[in-house]
């Protein structure tokens, strides 16, 4: 059959989380997940992995395992939607038709938007936590570094994730600390953002974190292109006025995160705003020009930090808007631009950011988050993931 009520695209932890919350809520809803990768990943574990904290094989399942039982598998990629008339093209399994559609494809890396890093990620010191086949390669560079110049980039779209270019920069601090490399070691934090985090709070606590290991900041410094086998680099820096020019520094490791856009397939498509992310009323989470059409996760253009803590907030607002749509009923469930950002600051410590729309801090906890927590960062290591396995993708949490 290629018709069904309910078509999701994208199968990772926004698509996997509302169509188990929807089938427990109505176990008769025809769905089926368009998903081309037979892998599913627990990303926020990639931090751990390029600081030696967790196990890759861990971070990884089988997309078979994690689909809810009642969903149907759509192996195969979205190519392009037709809203007017409820379409959804894939690559080979032709065209889907839906009475309603959950757009989820998450965020997409744009590693060749910086010249010379796709020939030379994965060894010459360059690594990255952003790719499930990098990551090992970060903890590889951070255990056999030998002092020197170590780079750590953010660059100026938005990413997912907004802590992890700081998270893997305080981890392998902590390790040239322990290893008493430290002091023969210049650590630089150069982002093109003009901020080292958006909520005062916790951007206060880091900037002991950055005193303490004695890390340099750069601003406004934008990673354009890397000679991996001359370790050099090259910024564009922009100044308060505006004006910019091309910085050149050298590296003995650099840890790179990578550009970001909304996936093609999406921003050429009608669903997309102009800046090409999906275009949702950011309380209901509703397609602003399509009723039918709902979008969550790292795909949309809500001004919420990409996370995983935020599709946990958004996956039951979707779930009991679309379920209301169904019914003609008003849409009840709003969405307050939860999000949250485990910041690991060292082996052990850990601070952890929550907050809404407002950059107002939203804390879970009857402690200060701001402050560095032993027990926050077993959350991270253990609880967290444990938590998305068995609740999160089985609709449950
Ligand atoms: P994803 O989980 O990325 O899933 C998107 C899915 O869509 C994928 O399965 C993909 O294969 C599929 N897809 C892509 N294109 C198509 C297509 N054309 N057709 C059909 N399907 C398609 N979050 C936290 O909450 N805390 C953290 O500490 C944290 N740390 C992170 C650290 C790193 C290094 C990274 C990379 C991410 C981190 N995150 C963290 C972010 C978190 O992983 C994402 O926000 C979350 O996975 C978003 O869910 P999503 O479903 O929107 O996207």
């Amino acid at each position: 059959d290629t018709h069904f009520q309910i078509l999701i695209v994208g199968g990772g932890n926004a698509g996997i989380s509302v169509a188990a919350q929807l089938l427990r809520k109505d176990p008769n809803l025809t769905l089926a997940i368009v998903e081309p990768s037979d892998k599913h990943y627990y990303q926020p574990a990639w931090t751990l992995v390029g600081g030696g904290e967790f196990a890759l094989e861990d971070t990884i399942r089988t997309e078979a395992e994690v689909m809810p039982e009642r969903a149907v598998w759509i192996r195969d990629r979205a190519v392009a939607f037709v809203p007017d008339q409820n379409q959804v093209e894939t690559a080979t399994s032709g065209i889907l038709t839906y009475d309603y559609l959950v757009v989820c494809p998450g965020i997409q890396l744009n590693w060749g938007q910086i010249k010379g890093l796709p020939e030379t990620l994965g060894k010459n010191g360059v690594c990255s936590n952003y790719a499930v086949d990098q990551c090992s390669y970060t903890w590889e560079t951070v255990r056999n570094f030998k002092g020197g110049t170590a780079l750590f980039t953010s660059p100026g779209t938005p990413v997912k994730c907004g802590g992890a270019p700081q998270k893997v920069m305080y981890l392998s601090s902590d390790h040239f600390k322990r290893r008493g490399i430290l002091k023969q070691t210049r650590v630089e934090f150069c982002t093109a953002g003009g901020m080292l985090f958006g909520v005062k709070k916790y951007a206060a606590a880091l900037e002991k974190v950055v005193a303490r290991y004695g890390i340099h900041l750069f601003f406004r410094h934008d990673l354009i292109s890397i000679d991996g086998p001359q370790k050099k680099v090259v910024f564009k820096v922009t100044d308060r006025q505006g004006h910019t020019t091309e910085v050149t520094k050298s590296f003995d490791m650099i840890h790179v995160t990578p550009p970001q856009s909304a996936p093609d397939f999406v921003r050429e498509s009608p669903l997309a705003d102009a800046a090409g992310w999906i275009d949702v009323d950011p309380h209901t989470l509703r397609h602003r020009h399509y009723d039918n059409v709902f979008g969550l996760g790292d795909a949309t253009n809500t001004p919420n930090a990409k996370t995983g803590a935020a599709v946990r907030k958004q996956a039951p607002v979707v779930v009991e808007n679309l379920l209301a749509a169904l019914q003609h009923r008003s849409l009840p469930a709003t969405y307050n631009g939860y999000g949250s950002c485990p910041l690991v600051t060292g082996i052990g410590r850990l601070i952890l950011a929550e907050f809404d729309y407002n950059h107002e801090p939203q804390e879970s906890f009857p402690f200060d988050q701001a402050r560095e927590r032993f027990s926050m960062y077993q959350l991270k290591k253990r609880v967290l993931p444990w938590m998305y396995w068995n609740k999160i993708l089985k609709g449950t949490a």
